[in-house]
């Protein structure tokens, strides 16, 4: 039996630190933490090298009294926890008594130390965790920490170190979740001599935001808010324009603290459930308060991970959070409108300039309504009755304008699609009298409430509702519209027997991979077969899809099939669905059949549709009041 002894403190320093100080940006994380529970209102995080070769970390918090100084860096060494008890509701970031002590083993440490109201400071340096030099110092309030040539004395743990560039990126990450978990404390960040970003600290988590991650990251935000059971969730999720291809921008915070989260991440995630294409993850900042006793973050070293005492109340509320922030959107709030999309909109109400000279209108929008303004083109629409009806003899809308107000020219015209679809009767008689009669035989549409302007750019559809014009992307929406309808199962796609098979040249990959799911693909209408040579024979699709382009189409479907290693069933389905709508969607840049926009429009003014399966919103709100800022009429 070999002889057993207990290690030197050293020793066992050195194996706790293993486990505490990973990397450079692990002491970064650690350091600044101490900064935070310290009551810092600023921190400077400097580095050079990745880190590998100086870090310094610079707070004004509170300082360590010159007999602590040692102290701190003992191992189990803490001023934050004395009790038992109070590892239950532990309000600081760190408790454990062990990052001082890990870190001063593997590097050289310098301290610069002050308390507020103490005359001088300390200065302590420490080498491999030995003691080098303790004496008094005329240095500034707080805490200045140096860690110079991380892992000096531990090679083989340097050998597992990235480049500098891969450690610097991750330490750039770290300073900003903390920045991010505390909005209140104005964080510098200075790499190898450049500044990288510095918080005002005044309090709000969108600044902090908007320095840390940027520009970019802040602007597609929305606020998501929910409190429930003792627990509050603030924070913003992205609209699903903005998700990414990774999950890199999805933060979490408890209590202040960052936190990796598999439970939150899936909350999220799930609001988000058919709004992002499979491989799209939501953007979010989740902040989380809560009681601490309902909490354990003493799971792990690192504190990275933490356990909720009920992980199925935590889910709950930020699903909801998330979900109803999503809910609430209704398109860009503040949309910038440039000369020129406001040129074309003025240029758009004129039915000569309407690409394919066509104008209808399905509904009487707002009878009545007085023009208020010099006749610019959006008073006017408002100040004009609309009646409309659909004609089954022609299959055309007929659409009957009067003025309300006076002033009217009694003109009297008739747009004729040149598809002949759509017979657009526009009558202006004089004011003050009455609508002539609709024929007999042509039944009502039924009241709505919007109406349809136009469509331009045979892309958008114009609509008006309210005070707004709301613009809407067809094809986007339809897409939507259709997805859903075949993921819920209440539409199957009927198939059709091509004629004649089509033959289609696939690269070999795709090839094997939709031969291997021809199964599954028949469940969703396709048939097809291996023709030799390459190629397929695709003998039966969904009736509605558009067939311009077998070839890519397929393509499209096998990389679908493909991508989540095909053990996603699910997603597959998803995918595949997805290509269906896409292809049977109404193409922007075609004409349309208004039977065809009618529901498409209700859906989506209904609110039921928001965003295209790549989470492209499908509408695009511009109220009343924004344009006459854009006139400067307000
Ligand atoms: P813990 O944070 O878990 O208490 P550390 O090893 O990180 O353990 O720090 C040990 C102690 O040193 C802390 O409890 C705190 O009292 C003191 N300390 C560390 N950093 C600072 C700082 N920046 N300002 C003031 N005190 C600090
Ligand atoms: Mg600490």
């Amino acid at each position: 039996m070999p002889k057993i002894y207990e290690m030197s403190p050293h020793l066992a320093d050195l194996i706790a630190a293993g486990e505490v100080v990973e990397r450079p940006a692990s002491v970064v994380k650690e350091l600044t933490e101490n900064s935070v529970d310290a009551g810092a209102g600023s921190i400077t995080v400097e580095i050079r090298g990745g880190g590998m070769a100086e870090i310094r970390v610079t707070d004004d918090g509170c300082g360590i009294a010159p007999e602590d100084v040692e102290t701190a860096f003992l191992r189990h060494a803490t001023s934050k926890l004395r009790t038992e008890r109070e590892l239950e509701s532990i309000g600081t970031l760190g408790f454990r008594g062990e990052a001082l002590a890990a870190i001063a083993s593997v590097s050289r440490v310098e301290l610069l130390t002050r308390e507020r109201d103490a005359g001088e400071g300390t200065r302590l340096t420490l080498e491999a965790g030995e003691r080098r030099e303790l004496s008094p110092a005329g240095v500034p309030v707080g805490t200045t920490i140096y860690v110079r040539d991380l892992f000096f004395n531990t090679p083989a743990r340097q050998k597992f170190m990235k480049n500098d560039r891969a450690e610097g990126a991750a330490v750039t990450t770290a300073v900003a979740r903390l920045a991010l978990s505390h909005p209140e404390v104005s964080v510098r960040y200075i790499r190898d001599g450049k500044e990288e970003y510095h918080t005002p600290g005044d309090g709000r988590l969108q600044s902090a935001a908007y320095c840390t991650l940027g520009r970019e990251f802040a602007r597609g935000l929305l606020t998501a808010e929910n409190k429930v059971d003792g627990i509050t969730v603030t924070g913003y999720v992205s609209t699903p324009g903005a998700a990414r291809g990774n999950r890199s921008w999805q933060f979490f915070f408890v209590n202040g603290r960052f936190i990796k989260s598999k439970l939150l991440q899936a909350a999220v995630e799930q609001a988000y459930k058919n709004a992002l294409f499979t491989g799209r993850f939501p953007v979010c900042l989740i902040n989380i308060a809560m009681s601490p006793a309902a909490v354990d973050v003493n799971v792990h070293p690192t504190k990275l991970e933490v356990r909720f005492s009920d992980e199925r109340k935590i889910f709950d509320a930020v699903y909801w959070a998330a979900r109803a922030a999503l809910e609430r959107e209704e398109g860009p709030r503040e949309l910038e409108i440039s000369k020129s999309t406001l040129e074309a909109a003025r240029g758009g109400f004129t039915p000569e300039r309407i690409p394919g000279g066509r104008v209808f209108a399905p509904e009487a929008a707002h009878p009545g309504k007085k023009d208020a303004g010099d006749g610019g083109f959006f008073s006017r629409v408002s100040a004009e009755t609309y009646r409309t009806s659909y004609d089954k003899g022609t299959g055309g809308f007929k659409t009957a304008v009067r003025p309300v107000s006076s002033g009217g020219s009694g003109r009297e015209d008739v747009l004729r699609d040149s598809g002949g679809i759509f017979q657009t009767q526009l009558r202006m008689p004089a004011g003050g009298r009455e609508m002539p009669e609709e024929p007999p035989a042509a039944p009502r549409e039924p009241q709505r409430s919007w109406r349809l302007v136009g469509e331009a750019l045979n892309t958008y559809l114009l609509v008006e509702r309210g005070d707004s014009l709301i613009l809407i992307d067809k094809h986007a929406a339809h897409e939507r519209i259709l997805f859903d309808r075949l993921k819920v199962g209440s539409y199957t796609p009927s198939s059709q027997m091509l004629l004649t098979p089509r033959i289609c040249r696939v690269s070999e990959e795709s090839a094997g991979v939709l031969l291997e799911e021809r199964e599954f693909l028949a469940g969703l209408g396709f048939e097809l077969d291996d023709f030799g040579g390459g190629s397929l024979a695709l003998r039966q699709v969904p009736i509605d899809m558009d067939l311009s382009d077998p070839e890519g189409m397929l393509e499209e479907i096998a990389g679908k099939l493909s991508t989540g290693g095909r053990r996603d069933v699910e997603a597959m389905r998803d995918g595949v669905l997805h290509t269906v709508a896409c292809k049977a969607a109404i193409k922007a840049g075609k004409r349309s059949q208004p039977e065809e926009l009618t529901g498409l429009i209700d859906s989506v003014l209904s609110g039921q549709v928001k965003y295209c399966p790549h989470g492209r919103p499908v509408s695009v709100e511009l109220t009343k009041a924004q344009l006459d800022r854009s006139f400067k009429r307000a």
